[in-house]
């Protein structure tokens, strides 16, 4: 399986570090980096603002991925079982706690 190299789909260059960085606010959540948005025309902020809000508008529980370079996103079924089972644990953890210092 090949991965798919991330692309701006305003210059076309994949993504990197500072203004090379990725982030999926362009036009149906299409990549663009840093730079074309901040330095371009004003109507590529306005559409990256728009983007970025629909994303927090989402119900859904959300995640900010680094390594991705990518904003908030929703969480994958895995990444909510993971999480639901931490704090399952944490739960059981406090329990415990309270039975002790009574
Ligand atoms: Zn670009």
């Amino acid at each position: 399986m090949t991965m798919m190299k991330r692309k701006c789909i305003y210059c076309n260059q994949p993504g990197g570090v500072g203004k090379r960085e990725l982030r999926p606010y362009g036009p149906g959540g299409s990549d663009v980096c840093a730079g074309c948005v901040f330095d371009g025309p004003p109507e590529r902020k306005i559409e990256a603002e728009k983007q970025f809000a629909a994303r927090l508008m989402c119900p859904d529980t959300m995640i900010l991925d680094d390594r991705e370079q990518a904003g908030p996103r929703p969480m994958t079924a895995r990444e909510k079982n993971e999480l639901y089972r931490d704090v399952d644990k944490l739960d059981e953890i406090r329990m415990d706690s309270d039975k002790g210092s009574n």
